[in-house]
């Protein structure tokens, strides 16, 4: 089966066809970059109306080039969660091309999306996921055919509170590979040849450490960074230890639930996994616990149309294809909404 996606939730208008049989995905994007400040939904949305065709002409012409007039099996795309005016681009675009193709039409959501692309490269069984993204951060495990919320943010989402902090200092977007060169750069001239977070106590700032069970918040963080540059404390410093405070969260709310549900495999997903800090906290921890520990490369795990086409091929097979009338996008579509069609029998 071949099936071609498209996102477009936010800032990354994206096309991609997965072809099942080989396994191989080609992946089209074409990202909004704001002149100034944060995303702009209007501008977002004219972003999309240009992109779009355009992204998805080029995998479409290259998908019929190898395999003729029947490449496309599937035509897959972001339902929900984002950016409303977005998103009905997506989803009208999507609606033409099943219809023009003739193929079936399937509605992912772009949270499931994020985690089930690294259950996917991984080959895990049965992984708890933390989804590190621009505008959400959840912990999910599976459990009798859905995709349970066991932690999230109760607040911003994990790259917006980073990006908060990097438009108040007066940084382009994205912040967060601004944040992570600055940390990195901050810590090895206080001494950590590595970039990493070894270095001595006294470097970090005493920031809002937010963790309430399983869930977390980043508002009070994003606000005392602020503060803290507003009060002149140097922005690399400032940098490593928003890094260190937010990751540390991320890392002991998964370590709780890999514990509370006994799962054994820990996947990343979001465009925050491609931070290496990140990244080397989650995988010491669960080094020390024994768990297995996977974050897909980093062209899965920004947003992209490779996820949505590759579970786009998983529900199609499964028959969860969704009919024109009933194919309208959904803004705050959660990822515990979604009826697992894809995966038989299996629970954490
Ligand atoms: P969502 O998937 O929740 O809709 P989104 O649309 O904002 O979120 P993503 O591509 O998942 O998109 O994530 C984008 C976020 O990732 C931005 O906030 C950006 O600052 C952050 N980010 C990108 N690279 C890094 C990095 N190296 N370190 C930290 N954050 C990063």
């Amino acid at each position: 089966m071949r099936v071609l996606g498209i996102e477009g939730t936010a800032w990354c208008a994206s096309a991609a066809l997965y072809d099942a049989e080989t396994d191989s995905v080609l992946i089209e994007s074409d990202p909004y970059e704001p002149d100034s400040g944060g995303i702009h939904p209007r501008e977002a949305a004219e972003h999309m109306s240009e992109a779009i065709p355009a992204v998805v002409d080029r995998v479409l012409t290259a998908a019929e080039e190898e395999h003729g007039p029947d490449a496309v099996d599937a035509v897959a795309f972001s339902r929900g969660p984002g950016l409303g005016p977005c998103l009905r681009i997506v989803g009208t675009a999507a609606r033409s091309l099943a219809g023009t193709l003739g193929v079936p039409l399937v509605g992912v959501n772009h949270m499931v999306a994020h985690l089930e692309i690294g259950r996917h490269r991984s080959g895990f069984d049965n992984p708890v996921c933390l989804n590190a993204s621009g505008a959400n951060a959840h912990l999910l495990g599976y459990h009798d055919g859905r995709y349970r919320v066991l932690g999230e943010t109760m607040d911003a989402g994990v790259g917006n509170a980073i990006d908060k902090f990097t438009r108040h200092v007066g940084w382009s977007h994205p912040g967060g590979p601004k944040v992570e060169a600055a940390a990195a750069e901050f810590a090895a001239a206080a001494g950590d040849g590595e970039g990493g977070g070894r270095i001595a106590d006294a470097a970090l700032l005493d920031l809002p450490y937010v963790v309430k069970g399983m869930d977390f918040s980043f508002s009070g963080i994003s606000s005392a960074a602020n503060d803290a540059a507003d009060d002149g404390v140097p922005v690399g410093g400032i940098c490593f230890s928003l890094q260190e405070h937010v990751f540390a969260m991320l890392t002991e709310v998964s370590e709780r639930a890999l514990s509370l549900t006994g799962a054994d495999e820990l996947v990343l997903g979001g465009g925050v996994a491609q931070n290496d800090r990140l990244r080397e906290m989650l995988a010491t921890m669960c080094e020390a616990r024994g768990a297995d520990f996977h974050a897909p490369e980093p062209r899965f795990l920004r947003d992209n149309a490779g996820m949505i086409a590759v579970l786009g091929a998983k529900m199609a097979a499964a028959g969860d294809t969704v009919a024109i009338p009933e194919s309208a996008v959904d803004p705050n579509f959660r990822p515990d909404q979604v009826p697992v069609t894809w995966r038989d029998g299996e629970s954490v």
